[in-house]
């Protein structure tokens, strides 16, 4: 039994304890008792987060992000993920192949994870494929309309009416290929040495372009779709008029875009910030807070995708350099500090970052909610410790954080998984292959 602390409902911020039995849990009340009390006086209760973006051990750029799903878990542990959604390897063999494999790479999480079916290269029999995904428990099919891996439309029309026949979800990472490449070509050798390249080669409007043409798309098959990492305000607006249309898409953000911005790329260690889609400028920083307020951007996800520093210290070219920035252990603190700050109320953000990622990806009723019958994944935060954000005092496998010396308000006490303790007063206290795949329904 949790006891003392105010929880976080989708009603709001109770005065309630909170009774666990076995992995679940089984009641809210205020006259609970237990074998075993945590005394959580003081403490806010939040669902454990719902990491809906993350990328453990996967081949990136030549090389390989930096965190296993056994560094990775203990991370999202320390930060209060529960669950994370990873990705699938498209091996160019079936989804189901590349689902069972991928399950067998996770099994040393320490937190819960489900997977999205990256799809590259559509084909006829890929229709049986993604019903055979859901079957296996992944429903949601992860897309590019950029990179060497990119779908063209004809592809994507094909892909969108098969995942519509099996009510999954089409995920889209949404850059126009031409604009990309329009851009990188227009750079100089020397203009593509600083790391000021990067906003340049991937305009805001590559991204809005592409999210138009997809949310089209999608509208003619009857897909749900989700556009992953939405960084500008272009691509906002494009979100928008989408859903102004009644189009079934969702679509997430992540901290990286909601508190920093391009003028990093300025610095002499600009490189270490490389990311795509690249950071953006304040007014696109701010309009995306706003796309979060009125419901534009469902969800916040991170992205996680470490690298070490000397991995982007190689070459010439800055448009060449390993792109991704570590995220799942400071998710909870950056949002809930910031959005403490713009006035969004506690459970909005509770909203953001478990109810509606587990919603999207069909991991509710069991995720990213306080209820009786839920998955006991918990999360004990102090809101009022402030403290600052330093690549050494975190536990991933990266030596930079992209929030060096950011400061915030709230932080991680404990995190649960399932009913048990995986994160305790800054020890990891889990195990190895305690996290479960879990899938999605
Ligand atoms: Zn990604």
């Amino acid at each position: 039994m949790i006891r003392g602390a105010r929880v976080l409902t989708p009603y709001g911020l109770l005065a309630t304890s909170i009774g666990i039995a076995g992995k679940h849990i089984a009641a809210l009340g205020r006259n609970l008792v237990g074998d075993e009390t945590i005394d959580a006086q003081g403490l806010w209760v939040l669902a454990g987060a719902v990491d809906g973006h993350t990328h453990m051990e996967a081949p990136a750029f030549g090389i390989q992000s930096r965190d296993t799903f056994e560094s990775g878990t203990q991370a999202a542990a320390a930060g209060g993920v529960t669950t994370i959604v990873d990705f699938t390897v498209a091996s160019g063999g079936t989804l189901g192949r590349d689902i069972e494999s991928r399950i067998a790479a996770a099994r040393r999480a320490a937190v819960d994870v489900a997977l999205h079916a990256e799809v590259v290269g559509w084909r006829p029999d890929r229709a049986d494929e993604v019903a055979n995904a859901v079957r296996l428990g992944v429903r949601s099919f992860k897309f590019y309309t950029v990179y060497a891996e990119r779908s063209d439309p004809e592809e994507l029309k094909d892909a969108f009416r098969a995942i519509a026949a099996v009510d999954g979800v089409a995920m889209v990472h949404a850059e126009d290929a031409e604009i990309v490449q329009t851009a990188s070509d227009g750079l100089s050798r020397e203009e593509r040495r600083s790391a000021n390249a990067l906003p340049r080669s991937r305009p805001a409007v590559a991204e809005s372009t592409a999210i138009s043409l997809v949310a089209a798309l999608a509208e003619w098959a009857g897909v749900r779709l989700h556009i992953a990492h939405v960084s500008s305000e272009d691509g906002c607006e494009a979100v928008r008029r989408a859903k102004t249309r009644g189009v079934r898409i969702t679509a997430e953000t992540c901290p990286q875009y909601l508190v920093l911005d391009e003028g990093v790329y300025k610095r002499a260690d600009g490189r270490a910030w490389s990311v795509i889609p690249p950071l953006r400028t304040p007014t696109d920083r701010e309009a995306l807070w706003f796309a979060l307020r009125d419901g534009t951007i469902d969800a916040v996800a991170t992205d996680h995708c470490p690298f070490v520093r000397a991995d982007k210290e190689v070459g010439d070219n800055v448009l060449e350099i390993p792109c991704g920035l570590p995220g799942v252990e400071t998710l909870l603190p950056i949002l809930y500090s910031e959005g403490r700050t713009r006035g969004f109320e506690p459970e909005r953000l509770a909203g953001l970052s478990a109810e509606a990622p587990a919603r999207i990806f069909g991991l509710s009723p069991r995720k990213g909610r306080i209820a009786v019958g839920t998955d006991a994944d918990l999360v004990l935060y102090d809101p009022e410790r402030a403290w600052t954000i330093s690549a050494a005092g975190l536990h991933r496998a990266s030596d930079v954080s992209p929030y060096e010396g950011l400061a915030v308000r709230g932080a991680i006490v404990s995190t649960l998984v399932r009913g048990r303790s995986v994160w305790a007063d800054g020890e990891f206290v889990g195990v190895p292959g305690w996290g479960q795949f879990v899938p999605a329904i």
